[in-house]
């Protein structure tokens, strides 16, 4: 079994079922599409796979257009945007299988199957009892309704099987593994009691009719991937090219789920102000290696001028979010710091700290104090803790335990110089504000900078850790931060 060799313009798709908060498979999936459909001139398309009715959540399509827009994935054709190859929702293209359907039946491919689901769970706890290989015993195979209705275990509405020869050559080529072999498949449901097709049959037929050349999906599908081979073989339809995506694991190895890692769910990165594109850098080195001078910090531009299947790395990549952590620093490093403030104004927007229209006055003073943050921050999360003190009244800066603690020494006499020093200054600027506090405070007092700064950080901004203190207050102003200053000391 090999790919077509016929030369179709090059069309992928990922095809992610609306079950939730996205995966953050359906992205990686989507990336690999995208670097081969940008790289060949092709097209990439998202088509929606809904027909799983128990397990459809209703925001999660919406979900699934917002993490991939975010992440700058995005697609050519899909049901927010049509095509050519409409509908791209599989719960609208029902009526579209019946005929595939039809065909296998008169061709003696497949059947009808009566058996109910507890003669089928009791066959299945037989075989096992009796350690034989699992598997539909074929007791529908050739008979007509009223033959099977008069034997026991029959259900009223059938579903269809394949039938699946015994000596099926389970063989096909993947762009990343090579001559794969799967396990001998059982005569696999193609349509459901309910009428709705199972994934295998819709896969197959919506990947024909939207020409597909390249099916990428996740490793787990191998096993599935001979039983599609067959159905494009009796329909007599063109063959696309595999390629399985080596699953993303835990650090322990265990498979990433949605369930267990919180890292498994798309939002989850946005919610911790991980920039897209440091995400999707993360996502292309999972499974793709660093250029060859050892570099990981590689654009998407780069990506896809470099994709090449066979460099793709088949074994399971560790999902290592300090590695994501060190890419998103570098990421926050190296853009324009009018830029970086639009995206602390959203990330701050996003998730509640400012409102959903930040004032002009909020925007205007992130934007002043971005560049004293840049340096430190990983995540843009980070910026909350660090500029909330510009964002909130006098009355509200509220001071953290944690930087209570911080205050050792005599911080009410370094406040009662500090003060009057800072009354009295002419030009509030941070060179001025630190000159005059070095020489009252410690020259003055004659204690360490430690113990004369940290109350009036602390005072300041209520944080241990702080942007620049002297740069803090000249952007706080000068009536702000005496204001904070008194306000501290009256609790001594
Ligand atoms: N709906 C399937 C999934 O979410 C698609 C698999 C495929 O791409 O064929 O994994």
């Amino acid at each position: 079994m090999s790919a077509s060799s016929t030369s179709r313009p090059v069309r992928l798709r990922v095809a992610p079922s609306p079950t939730g908060d996205p995966h953050v498979g359906t992205a990686y999936v989507s990336l690999f599409d995208l670097a081969f459909a940008r790289q060949q001139g092709g097209t990439f398309i998202l088509r929606i796979e809904d027909t799983d009715q128990a397990r459809f959540r209703e925001d999660s399509e919406q979900q699934i257009f917002d993490t991939l827009h975010w992440l700058g994935l995005n697609w050519d054709e899909g049901p927010d945007i049509g095509g050519p190859f409409a509908p791209y929702r599989q719960s609208e293209r029902l009526d579209r299988y019946t005929p595939y359907v039809d065909r296998l039946l008169a061709s003696g491919h497949a059947y009808h199957c009566w058996c109910s689901t507890e003669r089928l769970s009791q066959m299945r706890e037989a075989q096992q009892k009796s350690k034989q290989p699992t598997g539909y015993d074929r007791l529908c195979y050739g008979k007509t309704r009223e033959e099977r209705a008069a034997l026991p275990g029959f259900s009223e509405v059938p579903v269809v099987r394949m039938l699946i020869p015994a000596d099926l050559d389970t063989r096909f080529t993947d762009l990343i593994r090579g001559e794969l072999n799967a396990p001998h498949p059982d005569d696999q449901v193609i349509v459901k009691a309910d009428g709705f097709p199972t994934y295998h049959l819709a896969v197959v037929v919506d990947d024909h009719e939207m020409g597909i050349t390249h099916v990428v999906r996740g490793e787990e599908w191998i096993s599935s991937t001979p039983k599609h081979v067959l159905l494009y073989q009796w329909l007599g339809l063109e063959l696309p090219a595999f390629a399985h995506m080596p699953l993303l694991r835990n650090v322990d190895k265990s498979k990433i789920s949605k369930r267990k890692n919180p890292a498994a769910r798309l939002t989850w990165f946005r919610e911790q102000g991980y920039l897209p594109e440091a995400l999707v850098n993360f996502l292309a080195l999972l499974a793709y290696p660093p250029k060859e001078d050892g570099r990981e910090v590689m654009t998407f531009e780069e990506f896809v001028a470099d994709f090449d299947w066979s460099k793709v790395n088949p074994v399971g990549p560790i999902f290592d979010l300090d590695k994501l952590g060190w890419l998103n620093g570098h990421y926050i490093r190296s853009l324009d710091s009018g830029e970086l403030a639009r995206r602390i104004v959203g990330h701050l927007s996003l998730t509640g700290v400012l409102g959903p229209e930040p004032t002009a006055e909020q925007v205007a003073v992130i934007t002043v104090a971005t560049p004293l943050v840049q340096e430190r921050m990983q995540l843009l999360s980070e910026a909350e803790g660090m500029l909330t003190f510009l964002l909130v009244s006098d009355d509200e800066l509220v001071v953290a335990d944690d930087a209570r603690t911080q205050l050792k020494g005599d911080p009410a006499a370094v406040l009662d110089v500090a003060i009057p020093a800072l009354e009295e200054l002419p030009h509030w600027v941070a060179g001025d504000i630190e000159a005059a506090l070095r020489s009252a405070l410690v020259n003055g007092l004659g204690i360490k900078a430690k113990f004369a700064f940290t109350p009036l950080r602390v005072a300041v901004t209520g944080r241990r850790i702080s942007p620049p203190l002297f740069e803090s207050m000249e952007i706080l102003g000068r009536e702000s931060s005496l204001a904070r200053l008194r306000s501290l000391r009256a609790t001594f």
